[in-house]
């Protein structure tokens, strides 16, 4: 595999008509949950992906792994849990640029991941491990597992890519989020924050204050996404900004840091120069804003390049 990832996947009900939720009278469900986000984007763009989770033995599971098959994204280290409910989520459009989440995930399929769930060769041959900061907010075992994935990631040379993704609806505390996340941050090489978790991490602080903080923890690069803005690099040689690319309507926004994640990912895969990986994020992630859907909006590799190239011709 070029990326292993890991973490909880749940089917996503959405009304079908802006407003509040209590007047909702028909949905439509799709599959959303952000390490499998990444995974289709990473699978759309060609390249070899497998995400490590479990599912309920439910129709809900087999909606999940249908979807994410049919994407090529490898699950075979998915286990089904006769005992446990696949989770769910529902997302509230409530008005244009208000869309918000509630999660029914407490004690699902994913929550009961256990070290003894990972296959150790699996991750060892992957170039890239992939990893969020929700997973371990589902319960402790989830956080030993993702513990135990980055400790076999790196005695592999395995690389690791850390993007927060708080969610503090999941934490009991904040305090105990910001600890697991330093504590992630520093065992990873590659960091992806948005401006508000850096913030929430370290405090208000400069980009650049971030930036080096992050770096000084040990990683070798950092990202801060800032939204419709693009994102600021950073590696102990250099710093740049990357202009976003802009989007006349959004139409989702849930899951435009996955695409941002995937997007970087496939330029790092394939020895882009950096500059021009964290176009290809910003790219990936504008992109997703355009479709409804967490994953569904994930481009194809020439939606991406239509999309840089427009600008190049903008700029000449
Ligand atoms: P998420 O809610 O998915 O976790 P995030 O906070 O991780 O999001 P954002 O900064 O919102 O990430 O978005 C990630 C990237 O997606 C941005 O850096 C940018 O490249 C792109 N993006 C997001 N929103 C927009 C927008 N409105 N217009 C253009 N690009 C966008």
């Amino acid at each position: 595999m070029d990326v292993v990832t890991i973490g909880e996947s749940m089917a996503v009900f959405t009304p079908t008509s802006v407003g509040l939720m209590r007047q909702a009278t028909t949905f439509t469900m799709r599959i959303g949950g952000a390490e499998s986000n990444v995974a289709v984007g990473l699978a759309r763009l060609g390249h070899r992906v497998g995400w490590i989770s479990k599912v309920g033995s439910d129709e809900f599971g087999k909606a999940i792994l249908s979807f994410l098959k049919g994407e090529g994204v490898d699950v075979s280290r998915v286990k089904m849990d006769g005992e446990a409910p696949t989770g769910i989520y529902f997302k509230e459009q409530r008005r244009l640029n208000d869309t918000r989440v509630y999660y029914y995930r407490k004690g699902s399929a994913a929550s009961r991941l256990t070290p003894a769930d990972l296959d150790e060769k699996y991750i060892a041959e992957a170039k890239y491990l992939h990893i969020t900061g929700i997973t371990p907010a589902l319960s402790e075992n989830c956080r030993d597992t993702v513990f135990a994935a980055m400790a076999m990631a790196r005695r592999h040379g395995v690389k690791i890519v850390f993007d927060p993704n708080l969610r503090l609806k999941l934490w009991n505390e904040a305090d105990r989020a910001k600890e697991v996340m330093l504590r992630m941050a520093a065992e990873s090489d590659v960091v992806l924050p948005g401006e508000a978790e850096a913030s929430f991490l370290f405090g208000k602080q400069s980009v650049e204050e971030w930036g080096s903080r992050l770096l000084d923890m040990g990683a070798s690069l950092v990202v801060i996404k800032l939204g419709a803005n693009g994102a600021h690099y950073f590696t102990n040689a250099h710093h740049e900004y990357v202009p976003g690319f802009p989007v006349e309507r959004v139409i989702d926004p849930v899951g435009a840091g996955d695409g941002f994640a995937a997007g970087l990912l496939s330029g790092l895969l394939e020895g882009l120069r950096l500059t021009e990986a964290v176009q290809r994020a910003n790219a990936v992630g504008a992109l997703v804003t355009m479709v409804e859907g967490d994953a569904d909006g994930m481009p194809e590799r020439d939606d991406v390049e239509r999309l840089i190239n427009q600008r190049r011709e903008d700029v000449t």
